[in-house]
Parts: structure tokens; sequence; C-alpha cells
């Protein structure tokens, strides 16, 4: 899909209506996705450098604070636990904020959020899944589908074709590229974000769980002994260069609220690319296909939707009714816009 259509098709999204609809659907997916991640971490015992500390929102300015009315009124519909904190309030939350507490104005706390290692996560997951007999083929490209009639075939690898009973293409921002090839055209670009992980100098002038500065739009989050922000949204196609630019904000936000906190100097600089549809909701559930189903479009939430996406998706290809409503979730809201 053009970046162009993809960018108008996202500014129509950008009304009080429409951010309502999404982000109510946005949140019915991760809230039943923090429940799945529980019940998982009970069924194996998994740990990624976990935190349960809560999110705080930090506004540095009243404006900012003033502007949470929408949010609030959707997290009060869905039950979503919150508390509107004033500048001690957030000190409260976040002891090291109180070195910097004349740069903010007040935040709102999510304290049900949960922060971790997502590459622990997924490496220990991977094991688990391996031991019960699931197989990954590490390192083999998929070149495309084949589609007989209305049913997927095969799938075509640089190491063979691939057949089973069902097909889940869950490629992130590369799953228009696939799905394309069986006339199937879903609106995900690739939006670069890019993140530091900085090793802690000081722990108690480090977070102690997630600060989202909402001026900058970064998250500062503590895993373990080292501090990793993350942030910034480039338009810039599939291309996974560093921008020195993207490095100092980053840097900045880290050091502006968490002077003492970390060593930026010897700070590790990374990017992706984040999955993106132009209603920010992702595209999960099955296709006009019966056999072929779509994982993708979480955007900046993929590890926050990941297990819900999982159980919604091992329930639909089983043939079993998904534990939450379908509404609005799947390739249908798009009702051939983009084809
Ligand atoms: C800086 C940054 C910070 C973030 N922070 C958070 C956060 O705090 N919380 C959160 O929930 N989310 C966060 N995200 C978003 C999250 O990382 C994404 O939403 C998530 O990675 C999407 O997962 P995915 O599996 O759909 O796609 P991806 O992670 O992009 O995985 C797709 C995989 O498919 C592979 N692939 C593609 N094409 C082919 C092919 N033809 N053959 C074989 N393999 C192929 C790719 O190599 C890739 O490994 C962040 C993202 C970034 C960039």
């Amino acid at each position: 899909m053009g970046l162009i259509r993809w960018g108008l098709a996202m500014l129509r999204n950008c009304t009080a209506a429409r951010y309502e609809i999404n982000k109510s659907r946005m949140v019915r997916l991760a809230e039943y996705s923090r429940d799945c991640l529980r019940e998982l971490r009970d069924d194996t015992g998994i740990h990624y450098d976990e935190r349960m500390q809560g999110t705080l929102q930090l506004f540095r300015t009243q404006h900012q604070v003033d502007g949470t009315a929408a949010d609030i009124a959707i997290l009060k519909r869905y039950g979503v636990p919150f508390e509107v904190l004033d500048r001690a309030g957030c000190v409260r939350q976040e002891p090291a904020l109180a070195a910097v507490e004349e740069k903010f104005a007040g935040g709102l706390l999510l304290p049900g959020d949960e922060t971790g290692d997502c590459f622990q996560f997924t490496q220990r997951l991977a094991a688990l899944a391996a031991a019960r007999g699931v197989v990954f083929r590490h390192g083999t490209t998929i070149k495309g589908l084949l589609r007989e009639g209305t049913q997927i075939a095969g799938v075509v690898t640089d190491a063979g074709t691939q057949r089973a009973d069902a097909y889940l293409v869950a490629l992130g921002s590369w799953s228009p590229l696939l799905l394309a090839g069986v006339g199937i055209h879903i609106p995900v670009y690739p939006v670069k974000g890019y993140s530091i992980t900085v090793p802690i100098a000081d722990a108690r002038g480090a977070p102690e769980s997630t600060v989202m500065d909402e001026t900058h739009k970064v998250a500062v989050t503590r895993l373990g002994t080292r501090i990793r922000a993350g942030g910034t949204a480039e338009l810039a196609g599939y291309t996974l260069k560093l921008h020195d630019t993207r490095r100092r904000t980053l840097e900045h936000v880290v050091s502006d609220l968490f002077p003492q906190g970390g060593d930026v100097s010897a700070a590790e600089f990374w990017c992706g690319l984040r999955p993106m549809t132009p209603d920010g909701t992702p595209v999960v559930g099955g296709t006009r296909l019966p056999n072929l189903y779509i994982a993708t479009g979480h955007g900046t939430l993929g590890w926050t939707m990941a297990p819900g996406t999982g159980a919604v998706m091992a329930d639909l290809i089983s043939g079993r009714e998904p534990e939450i409503d379908m509404e609005g979730l799947t390739v249908e809201r798009y009702r051939g816009a983009y084809r």
C-alpha cells in the first residue's frame, strides 16, 4: 500500500470519534492479553526481568493533564484502573523524579501495567514451545503463498514448500507483501522506532517501572540493571538505518528525567519496524480464504497485545469461539477499501 494512501487513511482516523472507537478496540485486546500473560506466567513460571509496578504517563504541561479526559472515559468504560496524580503523587510513584519535579505538571498512573524484557521473554517462550514439540525454522525465507481456488495449499520457502491445514501470516511489517500475492490487501506500513539501552549508574536515580514522557512520546523503563528508552516514529520504508538525531532525543529524555540514573554514553542504540495500521488497531483473525489467518498491525503495542492475539488465533484456528468480541479487529473492517 502506498505511503500517501496509508497517511490519508490515518488522517481520517484523527477525529475524537474515531479515536474512541480505535482505542476501545485496542484496550479490549490489551486487557485480555494481560490476563493471558498472567495465566502463561502461572502455568510456566517464565521470567523476563518483569516488573508489575504500573506505567506513569508523565505530563510536562497542564494542557496535557487537561487533555486526558477522552482516555479516562475509555479507561472507565473498560474498568481499567487508573489514578490521576499531581506532582507529589508522581514522585511517590517514581521517587527519582523528585530531582526534576519542576519539569512536569502531573501524571496518569496505570497501576495494572507491567514491563519486562521482550527479548528474554520471546527467547524463553520459544524454548518452552520447542520443549513441547514446536519446530522453529530459523533462517528460512518465505517466498510466497500457494493458492489453489479459495484455499492456501502451501508456503513456498527457500528451503522447500511447507504444507499445513491452516496458515497464519504474522510477518509484522512484511505481512502485506506476502498477502498481496494471494489478493489480500491490508493497510500495514512500517513505522520505524528507535531505542537505547543504558546501564544503570545509580539505581536510586533510575525509574522504578515505566515512565512515558508524553511530550517526547518516549517510554523509559527499568529492565533489571538497565534502563531502556524507546519511542519516535519515522516513515522511511523498510530501511533500518540508524539516525543520530533520534539517539539524541532518547538520550535527552533519559538524562532530563533521570539525570543520575543511567550512563547514556554507554548506551546501546537500535531500531525496529512497527507494523502500523492507519487506525492503530491490529488486524487479527480469519480472511475470505477459509484456511488463511492474519495476526499483524500491532504497531507500538505488539508485545502488549501478543498473548491475547496468540490465544485468539489458537481458538479461531482450532474452531473455538474466541474469549473476546472480535468486532473491529479483523480485516473485515476495511471492507475492500484497500484492494
Ligand atoms: C523501539 C521500539 C520499542 C517498542 N516498544 C514496545 C513496547 O514497549 N511494548 C509493546 O507492546 N510493543 C513495543 N514495540 C512494538 C513491537 O516491537 C511490535 O509491535 C512487534 O515487534 C510486532 O511483532 P510482529 O511479530 O507482528 O512483527 P515483527 O516483530 O516485525 O516480526 C516479524 C518477523 O517476520 C520476519 N519476516 C518478515 N518477512 C519474512 C519472510 N519473507 N520470511 C521469513 N521471515 C520473515 C521478520 O524478519 C521478523 O522477524 C516497540 C517497537 C519498537 C521498534
